[in-house]
């Protein structure tokens, strides 16, 4: 009996196991959701997260482009997000589903990211049994857990942060913090909204209010390393 690989994990582990059956039972939870197997609480398949981060991508895109009508450089400070975790997962997917074909001599047959989600998926006792076990566990799960962060969740699909309040009140620079939000119905208007200030910017401001936001988080950034 060894100790699980999974930093700050203490449980025993069996026979050639590097990582606990908790910690294997969670990467499997996680991977499910790549690999397009979840199901919502009426049984139906639930889109799989490629396919949420691909959404997202092209509803930020139309957003910048109505928001961008002369196609300015530099977008709202959120527009590559989704585009960027969707790359980080796909990379970490495959590079373990080729390390551990390579480890088990199999070939890798998949062609999509789901596919290699759940081609992995299918092999998480080979993954809980490979030398670098607990560093898989941390990629994969970090990866996964980014790329879930970055869509818009059904539940709160019309909402996202973007940054730091760049209006000011009565008593200086305003501390609150805008929001996106983004109707589910094409009949809905989008807007910015602060949390603090109730100042609210339609699409057409998206562009000007975008550049003043990124400028304070800059400015802020500037402060943290002076
Ligand atoms: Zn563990
Ligand atoms: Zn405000």
């Amino acid at each position: 009996v060894s100790e699980c690989d999974v930093e700050g994990c203490d449980r025993p582990t069996h026979n050639t196991f590097l990582i606990c059956g908790r910690h294997g039972d969670e990467l499997a939870r996680d991977l499910a959701d790549p690999a397009g197997l979840r199901t919502d609480a009426d049984g139906h398949p639930m889109p799989s997260l490629p396919d949420e981060l691909a959404a997202t991508t092209s509803r930020q895109d139309k957003l910048t482009a109505c928001s961008d009508r002369r196609g300015a450089a530099g977008g709202l400070p959120w527009k590559e997000n989704a585009a960027d975790a969707a790359w980080v997962l796909a990379h970490t997917l495959h590079a373990w589903a080729a390390e551990l074909a390579d480890t088990r001599r199999v070939a890798l047959d998949t062609t999509t990211v789901t596919e290699t989600a759940a081609w992995l998926h299918n092999r998480v006792d080979w993954l809980r049994q490979h030398d670098a076990a607990g560093e898989a566990h941390g990629e994969l799960t970090a990866a996964i857990r980014n790329a879930r962060a970055a869509i818009d969740l059904p539940a709160n699909r019309a909402r996202f942060e973007v940054g730091p309040c760049p209006e000011d009140t009565d008593d200086g620079a305003c501390p609150g913090t805008v929001w996106a939000y983004i109707p589910t119905r094409d009949d809905d208007p989008a807007l910015l909204r602060c949390t603090d200030c109730d100042t609210v910017w339609s699409t057409p401001q998206w562009l000007r209010v975008g550049k003043r936001i990124r400028g304070l988080i800059e400015q802020r950034k500037r402060r943290q390393a002076a």
